[in-house]
């Protein structure tokens, strides 16, 4: 990573160097933020361009859905051709989280 980052700002100017330092010393928020924006923009890229709900290809031209879920260091991306395959998607999570917390609600109560 940090040859990469080296290569990356071989050919900078003082100028250059001197306003990233500045940026980290004061918490790299910009940075931070175009990081996350290149990380978004290779997900989009790579991920899947079939929906998982009727198994259609996606035009990412075209209108679609994408549904961004899970924690902070484990983030799913999942993209649909139609709000209602989002719908479904979203209502199948919803029945197995329901079933999730009941079966660990009937666990407590034993
Ligand atoms: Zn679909």
């Amino acid at each position: 990573m940090k040859d990469k980052f080296k290569a990356a700002i071989g050919n900078w100017e003082y100028h250059d160097v001197k306003l990233l330092e500045k940026e980290l010393q004061t918490g790299g928020k910009g940075i931070k933020e175009l990081l996350e924006q290149r990380m978004i923009e290779i997900e989009e890229k790579e991920s899947n361009n079939v929906c998982p709900t009727c198994n259609d290809y996606i035009n990412k031209e075209e209108n679609h859905y994408t549904l961004v879920f899970g924690s902070k260091h484990f983030r799913k991306r999942a993209n649909f051709c139609a709000a209602d395959c989002l719908m479904y998607f979203v209502n199948k999570m919803n029945e197995l989280e329901k079933d999730r917390r009941k079966k660990t609600k009937d666990e407590i109560v034993k």
